[in-house]
């Protein structure tokens, strides 16, 4: 950190303590321990159908059509304090929140059988338009990845995929809408290869799916191997 943004933190803490964004009251965290335990995790699922099964490995039925192998969602999204903190990472730009909230993600990743039966996956964030990434100074979702490869040990990579179509926010839109939206938005830096690598592919919440869909089917085309989605939470509108 520079120190000018050392010093601006300093007075920024002294006018907007920090405090715990759950109700629990707690000054100088953003999720204290005990509003931590209130995240838990969905159902296991088929991503694609919805279906609850054992794991969250695409089911059967849906296996051809879905370019994502399958999705760990880390909270559900009905608890209060995980919406509020995706808000505050996002909207705010805590970045000490996107590392409760990655961390929340690794540790769920960390339990996926199938994950850990790869070898050193790719850990590529969803990207933002240029536009929107200079407009709020930073991708919540790189932040995410960021933490999440530092601690599983992945490499990271954030020179791969490209928003190349300035799309509409997703949350605007109908869920068609949101489908057509995102279909040719992502693209894959040219001459990259992906070898057969098994990818994790992150973003900090998933409705429809279609942003994940869209960016593993580019990246399947440069090669990738296996391409697994990691959210935070899942909405269900
Ligand atoms: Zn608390
Ligand atoms: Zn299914």
């Amino acid at each position: 950190m520079s120190l000018v943004s050392a010093i601006s933190k300093t007075i920024l803490d002294l006018i907007f303590p920090k405090r715990c964004l759950g109700d629990c009251g707690c000054y100088d965290v953003w999720i204290c321990s005990a509003c931590l335990q209130a995240i838990r995790r969905p159902l296991t699922e088929c991503p694609s159908c919805r279906r609850t099964q054992k794991t969250n490995i695409v089911c059967p039925e849906c296996r051809d059509a879905s370019p994502i192998a399958g999705l760990t969602v880390a909270s559900d999204y009905q608890v209060r304090i995980v919406e509020q903190a995706i808000r505050a990472m996002k909207y705010q730009y805590v970045e000490e929140i996107a590392e409760v909230l990655g961390a929340c993600v690794a540790q769920a990743l960390s339990e996926e059988t199938t994950v850990r039966t790869w070898k050193k996956p790719v850990v590529i964030p969803v990207p933002l338009h240029r536009t929107r990434k200079n407009e709020r100074g930073f991708n919540q979702a790189e932040l995410l990845s960021r933490v999440i490869a530092r601690q599983l040990d992945f490499p990271l990579r954030t020179d791969i995929l490209r928003r190349s179509a300035a799309t509409m926010a997703q949350a605007t839109l109908d869920r068609s809408a949101r489908l057509h939206n995102v279909v040719n938005a992502f693209t894959v830096r040219k001459r990259v290869e992906l070898s057969d690598k098994p990818v994790i592919l992150v973003d900090d919440v998933a409705t429809t799916t279609a942003t994940l869909r869209a960016c593993a089917k580019e990246l399947k085309k440069s090669g990738a191997g296996p391409v697994w989605g990691a959210v935070i939470a899942r909405s269900h509108q």
